[in-house]
């Protein structure tokens, strides 16, 4: 399965990726991650990309897809994986058809009100990046991430205004590429999530069932 997970900031991407990962053994891609990673490592393409972050300039596209491409080619064939957090623009979006074709989207739908709900109660380990909430995701020891060990922290943009403005945004970014996928006639898997204390493994197990439907598990 070749995947690109959409959803909005708080509708649970990690989680459900993560969840995916394990129930379906696929690699999740999260963009985040590897640049993460590639800014501790020095390589070249590693130093090319920290020389953009560390000016607090946004990393070019095609820096990007060199490091997607090299990213993919680690997926040991066979294996199945899912992209997150890429592509963010319609310009990636036909990079990203040259290098890999995907066979799916899977995209959560959260309504704004649970997604507000949510990210005030979230938490981020400060090491790693692992996002936990307090009402529905807690560590094991309050503060403290079961990962790394790291310290567990608070967005401080973590506000219903601020929210909002972030969906607001996500949903003026995401909409097109979302309509290049169709055009594309990429097929969509689409969870809701309409209820605050839903529980994750049933929102898992629906996307799995609409995956094997179209046979791609
Ligand atoms: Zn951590």
């Amino acid at each position: 399965m070749k995947a690109v997970i959409f959803g909005a900031p708080g509708a649970g991407k990690g989680t459900y990726s993560s969840r995916l990962q394990t129930r379906l053994n696929v690699d999740v891609i999260a963009m985040g991650d590897i640049f993460r990673e590639m800014l501790k490592e020095d390589s070249k393409l590693g130093r090319k990309v920290k020389s953009y972050v560390e000016k607090g300039l946004l990393v070019p596209d095609e820096i990007v897809n060199e490091v997607l491409r090299q990213r993919l080619s680690k997926v040991p064939s066979g294996k199945g994986f899912i992209l997150d957090g890429y592509p963010r623009t319609v310009e990636q979006a036909e990079m990203l058809e040259k290098i890999v074709k995907i066979e799916v989207v899977i995209l959560l739908m959260v309504p704004d009100w649970i997604i507000i709900e949510r990210l005030s109660s979230r938490r981020i380990c400060r090491n790693c990046g692992t996002v936990y909430n307090i009402r529905f995701l807690k560590p094991k020891v309050e503060g403290v991430c079961d990962k790394c060990g790291g310290e567990l922290y608070q967005r401080p943009d973590d506000t219903p205004e601020v929210i909002k403005q972030r969906l607001h945004v996500y949903e003026e970014q995401t909409e097109p590429i979302l309509r290049r996928f169709k055009d594309k006639k990429v097929p969509f898997v689409i969870a809701h999530c309409d209820k605050l204390d839903m529980p994750p493994e049933t929102i898992v197990e629906e996307i799995v069932r609409d995956l094997e439907k179209l046979g791609l598990v």
